[in-house]
């Protein structure tokens, strides 16, 4: 960290940066509007990684290269604030925040989501009990619309239509171009309790009681949870601290879900805290055979990461030959890939559907509550009173159905429980059904005032698998 002067120049020089940057991507789309608008085709982001998990052929698009928009402009370790261009990962803005021992409030558990991504596709994490999904840290957002504008939008200025509406809009309204969010002050490290339930009832209300008693603490923790299976699953507590009579790692030959089962305490460091999940994500690298000792060893180094276990992923899916060569391979299944929040009241008769009708184990478990009662997102419709609880599973489920009928049963199931799914991954509702969920004469209103020559996709066009 320099000195208060050479911050302050640096600060500077990020802001002049981010200028040109931003005037250079203005041009390019402005460029290009009346193209795209005449040839029947939107624009798409130019990016290095992805978290999407929508498998389909890619829609002819001019694709707008956002990638050198990767950048810390400033942090206000005092004011507790940070200014950040919209496609910083939060690795990278991780790092420079402890830095400052501060965090973001609430950091998706991968480290290549990106702040703009987490913002327009709904971050969720084990902070999120207190301080809700990703959009209720953002204070101030610079969206360079579909008509080809620039606007800053606050919870209280002329654009708050816009400010609301931004959370799961998956940019269709508009692109993130600079972002200002809150901070938290950090600690060291996070002592970990690991707590063992046999039995679902106990195991969500006492999930429940640490949510509430937490939030009215109001000091900093964390709480998630696995459920390995129906006889065995944990909550886990996470407690910032100043110092660790050891400290454990797991970013090489040991597996972070599995000493959850072995150790009730734990320590790391919070840096490895918060990317807990990354190295295995969650625990889909047995998928890769990274649960094996020996191929930890030999490709540990390189294999480790987020980003490479969904590069793999996505090159079998989108590579034709590759989908040739591994089909006599293949058994009849469907990929269910899914976050679903579910109102604390209904958590047991989802977790009860679930289990007997698609049975994926284990299952990521995070409560999330509203952070700010009073403030209610268009497209993100939770009760600002109701604590949810998110159910994250993702695996490839045997099935001998038509294609999607795993996910139509836990989309109607999550209607009937006046749930909520996410739209990173495949979805298969009707266009009617879709506009159930999301109004569509706020979203075509939206629409006409910020893209009325639809630049960007429309909100089902873009999240709605295609057949
Ligand atoms: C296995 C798995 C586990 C996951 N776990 C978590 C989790 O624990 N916590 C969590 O929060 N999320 C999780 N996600 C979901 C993830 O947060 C979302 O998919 C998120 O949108 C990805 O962000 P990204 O930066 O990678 O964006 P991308 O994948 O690149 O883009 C996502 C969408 O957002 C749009 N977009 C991207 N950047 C911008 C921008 N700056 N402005 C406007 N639009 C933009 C893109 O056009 C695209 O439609 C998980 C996903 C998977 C597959």
């Amino acid at each position: 960290m320099g000195t208060i002067q050479s911050d302050e120049i640096a600060v500077k020089e990020n802001r002049s940066n981010h200028e040109k940057k931003k005037l250079a991507i203005i041009q390019e789309f402005r460029t290009n509007l009346a193209k795209v608008a005449a040839g029947k085709s939107t624009f798409a982001l130019s990016k290095k990684t992805s978290n999407l998990f929508r498998n389909r052929k890619a829609a002819k698009s001019k694709k707008l290269d956002v990638k050198q928009l990767n950048q810390v402009i400033s942090i206000d370790p005092e004011a507790l604030i940070a200014e950040v261009e919209g496609m910083i990962t939060y690795e990278d803005l991780v790092n420079e925040t402890l830095k400052y021992n501060c965090l973001p409030p609430v950091v998706p558990e991968l480290k290549t989501i990106t702040v703009g991504g987490a913002l327009v596709g709904l971050g969720i994490e084990s902070s999120s009990f207190r301080y809700g999904l990703v959009h209720e840290t953002i204070i101030e957002i610079e969206v360079l619309t579909g008509d080809g504008n620039v606007l800053t939008c606050r919870a209280d200025n002329e654009y708050r239509d816009l400010f609301f509406a931004f959370p799961n809009s998956y940019g269709t309204l508009g692109y993130a171009l600079k972002i200002k969010m809150k901070l938290i002050p950090a600690k060291k490290f996070i002592r970990l309790t690991n707590l063992r339930f046999n039995d679902i009832n106990s195991f969500f209300e006492k999930l429940q009681e640490f949510c509430v008693k937490n939030r009215s603490l109001q000091t900093d923790s964390y709480i998630d949870g696995v459920i390995f299976d129906k006889t065995e699953m944990y909550i886990i507590v996470g407690e910032p601290v100043d110092e660790a009579p050891f400290v454990n790692n797991y970013t090489y030959l040991n597996i972070y879900y599995q000493s959850i089962r072995k150790n009730e305490i734990n320590y790391l460091t919070t840096y490895d805290y918060i990317w807990r999940w990354d190295a295995d994500w969650f625990w889909c690298s047995k998928h890769f055979g990274m649960n094996y000792k020996i191929l930890r060893f030999l490709f540990g180094k390189f294999m480790l990461h987020s980003a490479k276990y969904w590069k793999i992923k996505h090159l079998m899916a989108s590579n034709s030959i590759l989908r040739w060569l591994t089909k006599p391979l293949e058994k009849p299944s469907e990929s269910v890939i899914q976050d679903i929040l579910i109102p604390f009241h209904n958590t047991q008769n989802f977790f009860t559907f679930f289990q007997s009708s698609i049975g994926i184990t284990p299952i990521w478990i995070c409560p999330s509550m509203s952070y700010n009662k009073d403030q209610k997102y268009t497209f993100c419709n939770l009760d600002p009173s109701t604590l949810y609880i998110d159910f994250g599973f993702w695996d490839i489920v045997p099935s001998w159905k038509e294609k999607g009928f795993l996910n139509k049963m836990i989309e109607r199931k999550t209607e009937e429980l006046a749930g909520f799914k996410s739209l990173y991954s495949d979805s298969y509702y009707t266009e009617e059904e879709f506009w159930q969920i999301y109004s569509k004469n706020t979203f075509l209103a939206l629409k006409a005032k910020y893209d009325p020559q639809k630049a960007l996709k429309g909100l089902f066009e873009k999240c709605v698998h295609k057949k």
